[in-house]
């Protein structure tokens, strides 16, 4: 490593942004406390699960014992409960729609040595790139003419793709327009990112050209496996990281998302340690995350850890922790990549999950050198996933599922507390009814293909009939209001929201 790039190194971790968190000097990872919740709440009655399940179907957060309790049951009869909850939670928190989003891979280079994934520095195997401006623009060229309207920004952690890398590239991002088969302009509305811990300043960069969601993926809770895994860099550094979001919310970016990479540890473990996050994110900002994530470790270049490790967590396992994150937390939103084969993200939205990419590609540059044949050492991981938006959109439509491009929350300032107040409370999901609606309206007369036009006419005359038979609607005068936009969109018009 050149001295420049160790300069960089050195000045990235500022360990007053890590102490001030602290209470006692202690994080609030309590991994004794943890390991007793889940012993001590084995073997759950079904009465208890029961009251648990409508609590949550309540829309009220569980507690840490409930979430444990959950985490003990076996039982399929109980199990079955559990997934028919989750999927009615889903529903009465954002009804029946799912929110797309692309991801761009903006670089490859990386200080880090994570065992599991192909970017970590002694990955030689790995092609090591970083995307210009015209690429960057070039990339979202391709993203928007499938239809996008949301992206999430992923970079490696390195001095040439540091803060006011990403800031720029968000920038030019935001800049690019391109025109699709009736003519119209597409663009990206919102820009999330998934990328390293940053100070409070370099985050205020982020917040300051119009980030969306800033995640990072704690990957694991477990301190002994974190350090094992991340044996040297900057990541090496768990508290740092653990911060990382309480930092965003403290530099004015409150849509903050978590996650762990699922398999590098106990996986009843990890879903303790994300509901541990939640709760600390809550008492410190008076608001949870605004997403969770739960990627399963993939196979990565040159990784003996993506392909065998003791904690992969089976298909089974899988379905049940999404549930429970859903039955644990109703007001997040749920984020299932295209890391899984479509067979498990079609089974897994039935128990929660709110989001999905599709059209996805992760090689750097991937989307405009049109290759359809991932190569492992170009990409950080391979993916499970490769149907085009339309594809899956189409599926969606079929199933009664509408697809959301909506990016109006944070244009309209429903973020951070107001968003949550909003989704607690149930009236976020009726904005969000209509603006899928009126989302759904631009896609289908700008990308989709005449077969899944056809199946989403239908959907989308079922879901205006819905409108005009809600009393909420018709009272607060948002029928008028939806009825006039859908025609005006109808009509040409873009960009409509409410
Ligand atoms: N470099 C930044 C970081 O580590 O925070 C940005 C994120 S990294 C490019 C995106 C995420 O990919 C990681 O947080 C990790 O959870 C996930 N990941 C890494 N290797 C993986 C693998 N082999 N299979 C599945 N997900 C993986
Ligand atoms: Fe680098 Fe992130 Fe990959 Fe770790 S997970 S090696 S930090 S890109």
């Amino acid at each position: 490593m050149n001295t420049e790039s160790t300069k960089w190194i050195d000045q990235v971790i500022k360990q007053d942004e890590i102490d001030k968190y602290l209470k006692d000097g202690k994080d609030f990872i309590d991994e004794d406390e943890i390991v007793s919740k889940l012993a001590t709440n084995q073997n759950p009655s079904k009465e208890h699960i029961r009251s648990i399940i409508q609590k949550s179907l309540n829309i009220e957060r569980l507690s840490l014992d409930e979430t444990a309790a959950l985490l003990n049951v076996d039982d399929p009869e109980l199990l079955k409960e559990m997934y028919e909850a989750a999927g009615e939670v889903k529903r009465l928190a954002y009804d029946n729609r799912i929110v797309f989003f692309a991801p761009l891979y903006c670089g490859s280079l990386c200080v880090n040595s994570c065992k599991y994934c192909g970017f970590r520095k002694e990955n030689h195997e790995q092609v090591r790139k970083f995307l210009t401006k015209d690429e960057v623009i070039k990339e979202t060229e391709c993203v928007i003419a499938e239809g996008h309207k949301r992206m999430i920004v992923v970079y490696g952690e390195h001095p040439k793709t540091d803060a006011d890398y990403i800031a720029d590239s968000i920038k030019e991002i935001y800049k690019v327009r391109v025109k699709n088969q009736n003519g119209k302009e597409g663009n990206i509305r919102r820009v999330n990112v998934n990328a390293a811990p940053m100070s409070i300043d370099d985050l205020k960069k982020l917040k300051a050209v119009g980030i969306g969601t800033y995640q990072v993926f704690q990957e694991t809770y477990h301190k002994a496996t974190y350090k094992n895994v991340h044996p040297a860099g900057l990541k090496a550094n768990y508290k740092w990281r653990l911060y990382a979001l309480h930092r965003a919310m403290d530099a004015g970016i409150d849509d903050v998302a978590i996650g762990a990479l699922f398999g590098l540890y106990d996986w009843k473990f990890e879903v303790m340690g994300l509901m541990y996050h939640t709760a600390s994110l809550e008492q410190t900002y008076g608001i949870g995350p605004h997403s969770i994530s739960f990627p399963r470790l993939t196979v990565a270049s040159n990784s003996e850890l993506s392909q065998n490790s003791k904690y992969e967590v089976s298909d089974a396992d899988f379905k049940k922790l999404v549930a429970i994150l859903r039955l644990s937390v109703p007001y997040t939103g749920l984020i299932i990549t295209a890391r899984e084969k479509p067979e498990i993200r079609n089974d897994v939205l039935n128990v929660g999950c709110t989001q999905l990419d599709a059209s996805t590609k992760i090689g750097i540059g991937a989307y405009s050198e049109k290759k359809t044949k991932q190569e492992l050492e170009k990409e950080q991981f391979a993916i499970g996933d490769t149907r085009s938006l339309d594809e899956v959109v189409k599926y969606l439509a079929s199933i009664g599922k509408i697809t959301s491009f909506c990016t109006a929350g944070y244009r309209c300032g429903r973020t951070g507390d107001t968003i949550m107040c909003l989704l607690n409370s149930g009236t976020e999901g009726k904005f969000c009814k209509l603006n899928a609606v009126l989302t759904f309206r631009e896609y289908l007369d700008d990308y989709a293909s005449p077969e899944t036009k056809a199946i989403g006419e239908k959907l989308i005359k079922e879901e205006l009939d819905a409108i005009s038979k809600t009393s909420y609607y018709k009272e607060s005068k948002l029928l008028d209001v939806v009825n006039d936009y859908y025609k005006k969109i109808s009509e040409g018009e873009r960009d409509l929201f409410i």
